[in-house]
């Protein structure tokens, strides 16, 4: 069933866009999870934040309008900014419910903000992917300044309160309109909504708190990883303004091509080429795998195409035990460029099968080779 998103912002249905912004930034107020403790709270919010965004843009409430649901279709898209808790219905809108209106407000915001998450690609054998490794790698990143711990001032020096909007974060200005005087409040242009203004900024770092350095990191990578995945490093991401908390690192597999081996999740698949003779009369094969060489037995009458598989030798499920298979893929050649001698045996050995005119096997209806192969 599609949730009821104008009932969730305690709406009726076809309410304007005027109530449903009055009903998101009450609600809103009341449930942020940083004015309100409460554990139920945080989901609350992100309810009413995801009601709001359905209700707000208009292909969304179209699609609410008709008794649908606009997150549904793609869900892990339309749900996972919520999953973290940090895609919010932008935050534009978390500062249009707080700032907005002149109704109520939460004075100066703070300087210091969380820092944005960072992607870097590693690549790595098959090898690598299959036993897993640990790697270091090198980024560059957004990291606390040093000369001034993120605090963006120079040595000796401390932040003054903001003269424009004496520290509130926030200015007023009055605008008369057809409906008479009306007060809005905006963040400060001079402090950025701070409150607050750095006079001397920390050379080092321009007052931002944070410079970009190269570091290099360790990367523990588990066996059975596959080209695409990501390994998440908490805190390894870029810092924030004003020396926020660190985001996250991703660090993206890419599997370098095998010369031997392909790969198919957790399987790997390999070919070998097979004399006429040795699929005929039977054989055993020493393969260099991943794990070593592996003694292959190649039963007498393997035909061209034939697949054997070799149990466990594939790479390590992630996120169970066990391993996948080896998938050997068997081409038998014909042989070419017969000697005099060659040809008399295989002639003779053609004529002892019956073989040895197999057009006119198939054209007498009998049933020879060659109607077996285009039957
Ligand atoms: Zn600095
Ligand atoms: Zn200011």
């Amino acid at each position: 069933m599609a949730t009821d998103y104008y009932g969730v912002l305690g709406l009726a249905r076809g309410a304007s866009d005027n109530e449903i912004k009055k009903a998101y930034r009450r609600l809103a107020r009341d449930l942020h999870p940083d004015v309100n403790p409460d554990p139920g709270a945080k989901e609350r919010f992100q309810e009413v934040s995801r009601a709001y965004q359905a209700l707000t843009d208009p292909e969304k409430r179209r699609i609410v309008d008709l008794g649908g649901d606009p997150f549904d279709s793609g869900s892990a898209a339309g749900a996972g900014g919520f999953g973290g808790g940090a895609g919010f219905g932008g935050l534009g809108d978390i500062m249009d419910a707080f700032f907005g209106g002149g109704a109520t407000t939460r004075g100066p915001r703070s300087r210091v903000r969380a820092g944005g998450d960072a992607l870097i690609r590693l690549d790595l054998d098959l090898d690598e992917t299959v036993f897993g490794t640990t790697k270091d790698i090198t980024v560059d990143t957004a990291v606390l300044c040093d000369a001034c711990t993120g605090a963006g001032t120079a040595p000796g020096t401390h932040p003054t309160t903001c003269v424009t909007c004496s520290g509130r974060g926030e200015v007023q200005s009055v605008q008369r309109s057809f409906l008479g005087q009306v007060v809005a409040t905006r963040p400060c242009p001079t402090c950025a909504g701070t409150g607050q203004v750095i006079p001397e900024p920390c050379p080092k770092c321009g007052g931002d708190g944070r410079v970009r350095a190269r570091r290099t990191i360790p990367v523990k990578v588990p066996a059975g990883v596959e080209d695409g995945m990501r390994i998440r490093l908490t805190g390894h991401g870029e810092v924030g303004p004003g020396g926020g908390p660190a985001g996250d690192l991703y660090v993206e597999i890419a599997e370098r091509p095998h010369d031997v081996f392909t790969r198919d999740g957790e399987d790997l698949h390999c070919r070998v080429t097979l004399p006429m003779t040795a699929a005929a009369l039977g054989t055993t094969l020493t393969l260099d795998t991943l794990d070593g060489q592996e003694e292959v037995d190649i039963r007498p009458g393997t035909q061209s195409g034939s697949v054997l598989t070799l149990r466990a030798k594939g790479a390590p499920r992630l996120r169970a035990t066990g391993r996948g298979n080896l998938m050997v893929h068997v081409e038998v050649e014909t042989p070419t460029r017969l000697d005099a001698e060659q040809e008399k045996l295989l002639r003779e050995l053609a004529a002892l099968r019956g073989e040895d005119r197999p057009a006119a096997a198939g054209a007498d209806g009998h049933g020879g080779l060659f109607s077996r192969l285009f039957k």
